[in-house]
């Protein structure tokens, strides 16, 4: 099988080198294909999408297939701009130079998805890839084999094998194409498999991105609008059943409102999500039996105030509040991935920095907090990937802004112009006039050192 692979890869090789998916009208023709493409599959992706985590069709409108629309119209848009060379402004030891940074596509990019946002996270690196000037050999999730079957078949019919190729399969596939000298690797899922990616990358010195997760903090000061924050929070932990890379993990809260937030909280849970969950036929399920086995375990790791239900045969778990939690049990110390939101409480700033310090960089961190002050502690003191002040998971909803992790929740970003950039590479280059040629840089140059010390200082 790699054999073939590797066939793929030369075969994706030498297109890339006949300059073809360099053209800029190429690009922009091959993103209309892709769109005209998903649009014409929406329905057989919804199903898809359905079959696989019971989403409802609003939900992957909201968090796949719109999303998707947004960012093949701006890649549309301004791709002619984001491909054009630069001029850079040279200082005066390069007098007479014109320099420029040229963006260059990688060339045969590996793109390896998770299942959570199956059809999104699958969808919006190959945007990227076609924007750089890429060509692309996707993997999409074993684990969400309906989406990853109808996303095969819409790839196969809008493009050749030789521009952008899918391949089914699990973790021998994805090994088995990570042995290979691909040009870059686009990588999301968890931390632990980035790690294998970057190994496999480090072999041949592959530039990689990496999209990881991790514990996202969601902290709750005394002078946030609880109303809001409740409301916000409710939708953005239980949205895909808290199956989101970017959900709040877990809740901060500053004691002296604990008891007012977590009525409202319950409250906004009834309201968006039902009386009784279980009558809820939007409400998606877990991915498979080892994720929900994994999910219930963590209930006996507090005290269930809210929620607690759970369905095997659906693979079932109702939206769950858990108090009494401790940092060294299992659902303080893994991403929690599934509806369960541990509550931990906090009195001083100082709590808070020191808490979320000591776990790894978060791939997101949300504040609600009305107090400047209390923004620019969390602001100055916190590296995370990304966030939201008195909103959560929100701003990865816009081309605009990067989205990616830091330290152990990522290595580079993407969305919008982020996007072709995590597919290019910069190369800068001098264009040297031949009509003059300044002395002090060569050797033995009369005066040459203290014409360098005046100008390079
Ligand atoms: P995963 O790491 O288990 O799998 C991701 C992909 O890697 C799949 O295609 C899978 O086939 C492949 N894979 C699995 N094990 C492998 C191995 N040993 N060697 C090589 N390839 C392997 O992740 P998942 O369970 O699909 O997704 C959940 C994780 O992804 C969570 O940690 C979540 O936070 C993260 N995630 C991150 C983002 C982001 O944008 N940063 C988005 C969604 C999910």
């Amino acid at each position: 099988m790699s054999e073939t692979y590797e066939q793929l890869l030369q075969l994706q090789r030498n297109y890339f080198y006949s300059g073809e998916t360099k053209d800029v009208h190429f690009r922009i023709q091959q993103l209309k294909k892709l769109k005209n493409a998903i649009k014409a599959n929406e329905k057989k992706l919804s199903d898809a999408l359905r079959k696989d985590l019971n989403k409802s069709d609003f939900e992957s409108y909201l968090t796949e297939l719109g999303v998707l629309y947004n960012e093949i119209t701006e890649a549309v848009k301004h791709v002619k701009a984001w491909a054009k060379p630069r001029k850079v402004k040279m200082p005066i030891t390069h007098v007479g130079s014109d320099s420029y940074i040229y963006p260059e596509p990688y060339g045969v990019s590996l793109i390896i998805s998770p299942w959570n946002f199956p059809v999104n996270l699958t969808i919006a690196p190959i945007i990227g890839a076609i924007a750089a000037g890429c060509c692309a050999i996707v993997k999409p999730s074993e684990l969400t084999p309906n989406t990853s079957g109808i996303l095969a078949h819409l790839l196969k019919q809008t493009f050749e094998d030789r521009y952008i190729a899918v391949v089914e399969g699990d973790v021998a596939t994805s090994k088995a194409l990570l042995a290979l000298n691909f040009d870059h690797i686009f990588f999301t899922g968890s931390v632990t498999v980035g790690k294998v990616v970057m190994e496999a990358a480090a072999k041949h010195l592959t530039p990689i991105t990496l999209e990881l997760g991790g514990k996202s903090p969601t902290i709750v000061h005394k002078d946030a609008k609880l109303d809001v924050a409740a409301k916000r929070i409710a939708w953005g932990k239980f949205t895909n059943a808290g199956q989101t890379c970017v959900a709040p993990d877990y809740l901060l809260i500053h004691k002296s409102i604990k008891e007012r937030f977590l009525e409202k909280l319950m409250y906004q849970i009834k309201d968006q999500f039902g009386d009784d969950v279980t009558q809820n036929s939007d409400y998606p399920r877990v991915v498979n039996g080892s994720h929900f086995d994994r999910l219930l375990s963590y209930m006996k790791d507090g005290t269930i105030v809210f929620g607690g239900r759970s369905i095997r045969e659906r693979l079932f778990i109702a939206p769950t509040i858990l108090e009494n939690v401790t940092w060294n049990s299992a659902v303080m110390e893994e991403e929690i991935f599934g509806p369960i939101l541990p509550v931990i409480e906090y009195e001083t700033e100082q709590e808070v920095i020191d808490m979320v310090r000591k776990r790894p960089n978060s791939l997101a961190l949300y504040l609600f907090a009305e107090n400047k002050k209390m923004e620019q502690v969390v602001l100055k003191h916190l590296s995370f990937g990304g966030g939201c002040i008195n909103d959560v998971i929100y701003h990865v909803g816009t081309t605009r802004l990067p989205f990616g992790g830091v330290g152990s929740s990522g290595i580079g970003a993407y969305h919008g112009k982020y996007s072709f950039d995590a597919f290019s590479h910069e190369k800068g280059v001098m264009h040297q006039s031949t009509k003059i040629d300044i002395p002090f840089r060569y050797h033995k140059t009369k005066g040459g050192l203290k014409v360098l010390k005046r100008i390079m200082k």
